[in-house]
């Protein structure tokens, strides 16, 4: 009963339905493709299985308020850019480091006793696990985009009852799961205090990771610590060797050859790559190269960043004003975003006919706003739109 989720192979790979249920019922692990999925080891009863349909971010992604709403962006108050102040924040962020700057101010002031988000494996640093940051120096430890599986939210449920104030840095699937859950449980209705995201392409499957880890002729055993972005922008995919040797490869080689060959399916059919759900959304603020694509030349890191709502607001503006983040002060318009992130655009464009490909076969797809997704496909080439709805039915 429980399976509808992996029936349509909608999952997302959260891992808050292992925290929801605890592991005697549900238990997240790779599966054989390299992505993390729940086994259900025991049934889920009806009014269980009820919950999990409700917070399960990979079936339910709905927005309960449609005013303000940007067809290709979501909700937002404003989108400019910025970089953290800190040089080593900016330097070892994926981008500007303005994700790392926000949550360094949150543990700073007090405003929250722990910030949740995503590190590598002490043990298998090639590999993700989340993290509880409780300095600004740990959260600076764990900066960087890691793109490969993550299940932020498998430990949720334990780490909210150990703790009385908490921010969330997630995937964007990570934060709909949170807010999905927000609704159903007043502990963490009280206790989440700010929610984090940043713009998402897709999750490439554990195995890319390992192809590039082949392609440099190592073996998981030698390695002492990995990374995919930051130290730069948009910095190298870094491997460091035990015996001190370090590996590279530019960040176009790695997502655009081996990482975005690997993506999940629930990511093809994303009403939200862009972080719809959460308070902040950071991204990269590419500038444009001459043939009006997002230029990957190594420079200093800037974040392009989402105001989503007031509480976004007022947080941004005392991390201003606290001195952790300089804003460029300038706005950019729709047009302007779609020329940075051209993928984004074109996947929510194209999101109404890949899920009527789907439907049209029988399969259950995400519980989404539709009337946003249509305004989006109306600004679609027709011949962009058939060719997506019979990609997608040759696909299935
Ligand atoms: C799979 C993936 C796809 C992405 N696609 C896009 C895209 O299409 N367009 C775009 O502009 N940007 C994309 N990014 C995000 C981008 O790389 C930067 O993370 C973003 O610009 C924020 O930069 P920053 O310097 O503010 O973040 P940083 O200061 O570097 O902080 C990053 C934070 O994100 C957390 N984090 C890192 N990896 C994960 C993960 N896998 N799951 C959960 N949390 C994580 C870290 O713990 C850290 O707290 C993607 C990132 C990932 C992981």
């Amino acid at each position: 009963m429980s399976s509808k989720v992996l029936k349509n192979n909608l999952c997302a790979g959260c891992g808050i339905c292992e925290s929801v249920f605890g592991t005697e019922k549900v238990a997240v692990s790779y599966n054989n493709e390299g992505f993390l999925r729940p086994t259900f080891k025991q049934e889920l009863t009806k009014s269980e299985n009820n919950f999990f349909e409700e917070i399960c971010p990979g079936i339910n992604a709905k927005h309960d308020d449609s005013t303000n709403h940007d067809p290709l962006w979501g909700p937002f108050l404003s989108i400019s850019s910025g970089h953290a102040n800190n040089e080593k924040v900016r330097y070892s962020g994926s981008s500007g480091g303005a994700l790392t700057a926000v949550a360094s101010y949150l543990l700073d002031k007090k405003r929250v006793e722990c910030v949740l988000h995503i590190g590598s494996s002490e043990t298998k640093p090639y590999l993700n696990t989340y993290k509880t940051s409780y300095t600004s120096q740990e959260v600076l430890s764990n900066a960087g985009s890691r793109y490969a599986p993550s299940a932020t939210l498998i430990n949720l449920v334990e780490i909210l009852k150990a703790h009385t104030s908490i921010a969330i840095i997630g995937k964007p699937c990570d934060i709909v799961g949170v807010r999905n859950f927000i609704k159903k449980n007043e502990e963490a209705k009280t206790k989440i205090k700010h929610l984090l995201s940043f713009m998402c392409a897709g999750v490439p499957s554990q195995v890319a990771t390992t192809k590039i880890i082949e392609q440099f002729k190592l073996q998981k055993k030698d390695i002492a610590s990995l990374r995919y972005r930051g130290e730069g922008w948009p910095g190298y995919f870094k491997i460091e060797d035990k015996k001190r040797n370090t590996h590279k490869m530019t960040y176009n080689e790695s997502w655009g050859t081996v990482l975005n060959k690997h993506l999940q399916f629930r990511c093809k059919i994303c009403a939200d790559g862009t972080g719809e759900f959460a308070d902040i959304t950071c991204a990269d603020a590419w500038e444009t190269s001459e043939n009006g694509y997002p230029s990957f030349d190594e420079k200093k890191g800037q974040s392009l960043i989402i105001i989503r709502n007031k509480k976004g607001m007022t947080l941004m503006n005392a991390v201003i004003d606290a001195g952790y983040i300089t804003m460029s002060g300038k706005n950019f318009s729709s047009s302007e975003i779609a020329q940075m992130q051209p993928y984004q655009k074109q996947r929510k464009q194209n999101l109404l006919a890949r899920l009527f490909a789907l439907k049209l076969v029988g399969r259950s797809t995400p519980n989404y706003n539709v009337n946003f997704l249509i305004k989006a496909s109306l600004k679609e080439n027709p011949l962009r739109l058939i060719k997506n709805f019979l990609g997608m039915l040759k696909r299935i």
